[in-house]
């Protein structure tokens, strides 16, 4: 399987090269040159089989013959043997026809760990077979970072640099990222928002010196396999309600579109689905784009459901690129323009095209408590406010045939403070992490500033 950019100026890789690659030399995102199709009757398979081996199944249809099927297998078993419970993605019923899918029983207790887990483990593999190390830059808006330093400390080939927003991520956040003793690992608080940090990683992977110098790597969700990866439950959930006899439809939490786009791909790949709701807070440019056709990035208004308090969504390029039929030199245009004026018109042909499959809701701050405190009166259900914006989408979007999963992003736990302001209740960490407030913080602390992010790097690379 070869994997193409997005803004078609950058030679094809394959799976490994798109991996240790994260972004395209040309700016572009990567996609596989064809999707790969799955047979129905092995769809239809997968109903009573274990996750890691579905797992398998989905990712080497994207890996192709670049990873033995056994050692695939093998690392898919001791990703998911992380996770706290036996289904790895248990379906919790909500309504008689709504459900949510639990994403959080990884070690960090947010969606992240489902793809990071598998990631860890694929750069691991890929960097031992070619002998080399390489330092992964990640911006994150609170919960990558934590699953990153999860997945990734004690590896021996990768070294990381978690970079996040000062004061804007809860306290349960932080900790997951800053109390491990590994020294592949460094955290750094920015004074800035997640967009700065974002925006500093993007001014790193574009200075050649720098790249080459720390060999440089990214696992935002940006990275292929980390979508790769998140297609795997929408195949799990859809087969347990019915699939493929029966088209089953979503509600996803969205910040930067990986999640809802992974679905799309599972979509692509033979798996019947109805709709995918993307759902956002009031940092709401993914709604916007799909119900007006205007992508336009806005300011960033800090919430209580701050892993979606993002105005950019990268993977958003991805859908675009196949909503044009895939013609990377109108992809080009429009992303260097969003890049510069901070807006682009999706086309109405290719906005039709997207909302075959797509809708947009966002939801206020004020109906995501509303939202935790009704689904625990009525369903007994505590869920987290991410959670809280794709239930409350599920209500706001008329047309929306049943069944629908709607994707439970993170642990309750992870943001007591506001869980509790809502509900009364205050959700208890689950046995094993609840060591992680009297662990000791490590972490450095430093400026918005490209420069002294860019140095801080390179001497902990060299370290
Ligand atoms: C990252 C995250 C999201 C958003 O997912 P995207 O793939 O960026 O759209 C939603 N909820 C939680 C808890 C997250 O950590």
């Amino acid at each position: 399987m070869r994997y193409i950019s997005t803004r078609g100026q950058a030679p094809a890789v394959g799976f490994a090269d798109a991996v240790l690659g994260g972004l395209a030399p040309d700016g572009g995102l990567y996609v596989p040159e064809a999707w790969p199709q799955i047979p129905v009757e092995r769809i239809r398979g997968f109903l009573g089989e274990p996750y890691p081996d579905v797992a398998a199944t989905v990712i080497a249809a994207f890996a192709g013959d670049e990873i033995e099927r056994d050692a695939l297998a093998e690392m898919c078993r001791e990703a998911y043997a992380t996770f706290n419970h036996a289904a790895v993605v248990p379906l919790v019923q909500l309504t008689s026809d709504a459900f949510l899918a639990e994403l959080f029983h990884g070690p960090s207790l947010a969606f992240k760990d489902v793809a990071m887990q598998l990631l860890a483990r694929l750069y691991d593999h890929l960097l031992g077979a070619q002998g080399r190390t390489q330092t992964i830059l990640c911006a994150t808006s609170g919960d990558t970072g934590g699953a990153a330093v999860e997945a990734f400390r004690g590896r021996r080939n990768v070294k990381v640099v978690a970079l996040f927003p000062e004061g804007r991520i809860s306290e349960v956040q932080r900790r997951f990222m800053t109390t491990t003793d590994d020294d592949n690992i460094a955290c750094v608080s920015v004074d800035g928002t997640f967009d700065d940090c974002q925006a500093i990683v993007k001014q790193a992977f574009a200075d050649p010196v720098l790249r080459q110098a720390v060999d440089l790597s990214g696992v935002n969700s940006i990275n292929f396999a980390r979508i790769a990866a998140q297609a795997v439950y929408y195949f799990t959930t859809a087969v347990a309600l019915g699939a493929p006899e029966r088209a089953v439809s979503f509600c996803v939490p969205s910040g930067n579109f990986g999640d809802a786009f992974a679905g799309y791909v599972a979509h692509r790949m033979g798996l019947p689905i109805k709709r995918i709701v993307a759902a956002t807070n009031p940092n709401d440019i993914l709604a916007r784009a799909f119900e007006d056709g205007r992508y336009a990035r806005g300011e960033v208004t800090p919430t209580i459901a701050p892993a979606m308090d993002i105005q950019s969504a990268s993977n958003f390029e991805r859908l675009y690129f196949e909503a044009v039929r895939r013609d990377p030199v109108e992809t080009a245009r429009a992303f260097q323009h969003f890049g510069q004026a901070g807006a682009i018109d999706v086309p109405p042909q290719a906005l039709a095209a997207m909302r075959e499959l797509f809708r947009g809701v966002s939801v206020s701050e004020d109906e995501i408590r509303r939202t935790m405190l009704s689904t625990l009166n009525e369903t007994g259900e505590l869920i987290d406010p991410h959670t809280a914006v794709g239930v409350a989408a599920l209500r706001k979007v008329p047309d929306l045939e049943a069944p629908v999963v709607v994707l439970s992003t993170a642990h309750p736990a992870k943001f007591p403070q506001d869980v509790a302001e809502a509900t009364g209740v205050t959700p208890a960490l689950p046995r094993g992490s609840v060591s992680l407030a009297k662990r000791a913080e490590r972490y450095d602390r430093l400026p918005a500033d490209a420069d002294s992010i860019k140095a801080y790097v390179r001497a902990f690379a060299e370290r």
